[in-house]
């Protein structure tokens, strides 16, 4: 039995007001709000442990690496790595996509090579590439997709070449909620020899993902979208493929020992991590993983899917709503235009009425060009959202239709 009235009296933001009306928080895509347990684990983090990690001898600092490198533990069970050394904490999904395409492109990239995206990345799965472009004149190709926000795989398979060295594709669209096949898209690049990466920013928060059973070479998430603090995310990585990798930033702990003649670097993970990690974000990420694991993934995936459900048949009852994306496997992510309203208006005044939603291009222009739109709004469910929720939703849409 999901208690989604108990679950949210975990977060303390969900009974505040705004504008006097009772918070209706649909922006979960963008950020989700944090239980207590993980800002308590901060507070608590920083009142009774806090210490630089890995460099020092005495109590604090050992107990703050452990607790630091137990974290590492936890998201390694989370999305079933083989290995601690697979899991690389960074600040975000943006950061491990740069990473990736710095290292990656330093080590196996040149003039001429191909990476393959598609046609619903988020920027952060765009921009690095064209950086990569900008400096070493590697070629981007595009997964193009149907009217239903599918990729079409037979078109994705026509894209490789004998110079594909990367496919970089998104999980789970933040703007369409297409849940993409990305089994069989790596199955598929597999067969070429070429390895893949899986950016899961809206992915991780809502379903069990299982990096292993996907055989996916490398993945990606950021620890705000689930339910985790800012400024700390992940990039697993297969192990074979780190070692291969250079590092991504040089200073402190990334190093084996250095001189002014020859620096030698440090093994998996540190590696990858220069510089005094978010230590503190680490054991907030990990206490989050673990709430939502005791709730469930595939429990809160349900039931997510049971209001994305309820939503699409009250829209469909009040017409004149135009939904963007409608793929057989969707997550809980809407984005919709009202009549000719525009978007900035629409998210103006349901603001008004207490109802947070996101609107704009949701940094996906080129997937609003292949809309042939400027925008959207956008609602985006988390765990606590509740039908009556919806319900605001739908009548703060209406008011708002008959205002213009
Ligand atoms: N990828 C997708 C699909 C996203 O939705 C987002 C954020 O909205 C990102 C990447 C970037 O995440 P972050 O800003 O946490 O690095």
């Amino acid at each position: 039995m999901y208690d989604v009235n108990k679950l949210r009296e975990d977060f303390p933001i969900l009974s505040r007001t705004i504008y006097n009306k009772p918070l209706v928080y649909f922006d979960n895509g963008a950020t989700t709000q944090k239980p207590r347990v993980v800002v308590d684990a901060m507070v608590n983090e920083y009142y009774s442990v806090n210490a630089n990690v890995h460099r020092g001898v005495h109590f604090l600092s050992m107990r703050a690496t452990e607790l630091h490198e137990e974290s590492r533990e936890v998201v390694r069970n989370f999305l079933n790595a083989r290995s601690t050394n697979e899991i690389i904490f960074t600040r975000g999904t943006t950061e491990s996509v740069n990473l990736l395409a710095y290292s990656f492109g330093e080590a196996f990239m040149k003039e001429g090579d191909e990476v393959i995206v598609s046609v619903m990345e988020h920027h952060s799965n765009i921009v690095p590439w064209q950086l990569l472009r900008d400096r070493k004149g590697i070629v981007i190709k595009v997964i193009p997709m149907n009217d239903r926000g599918e990729l079409l795989l037979d078109e994705y398979e026509k894209l490789f070449s004998p110079r594909t060295k990367l496919v970089s594709v998104v999980h789970v669209s933040n703007v369409l909620g297409t849940i993409n096949p990305v089994k069989q898209m790596i199955e598929i690049a597999h067969k070429h020899d070429v390895p893949v990466f899986v950016d899961g920013a809206q992915a991780v928060p809502h379903m069990p993902v299982d990096v292993q059973a996907l055989d996916a070479d490398f993945y990606a998430f950021s620890g705000h979208k689930v339910y985790g603090p800012t400024g700390v995310g992940v990039l697993y990585g297969k192990e074979n493929w780190l070692d291969k990798l250079p590092p991504y930033q040089g200073g402190g702990e990334m190093i084996g020992s250095v001189s002014f003649e020859r620096t030698t670097y440090n093994e998996l993970p540190y590696k990858f991590e220069a510089g005094t990690p978010d230590y503190v974000g680490t054991t907030a990420l990990a206490c989050a993983l673990r709430y939502v694991s005791a709730i469930g993934m595939d429990a809160i995936g349900n039931w997510e899917h049971e209001l994305t459900q309820y939503a699409l048949r009250r829209f469909e009852e009040i017409g004149d709503i135009r939904v963007f994306g409608n793929a057989a496997e969707r997550g809980g992510v809407l984005s919709f235009q009202v009549g000719n309203i525009h978007h900035f208006d629409l998210g103006t005044l349901l603001d008004r009425l207490g109802i947070a939603v996101r609107t704009g291009h949701h940094c996906a222009q080129p997937l609003m060009q292949r809309l042939g739109i400027e925008g959207t709004a956008r609602a985006s469910f988390g765990l606590y959202n509740t039908k009556e929720e919806v319900d605001a939703l739908i009548a703060g849409i209406e008011r708002v239709r008959k205002m213009f």
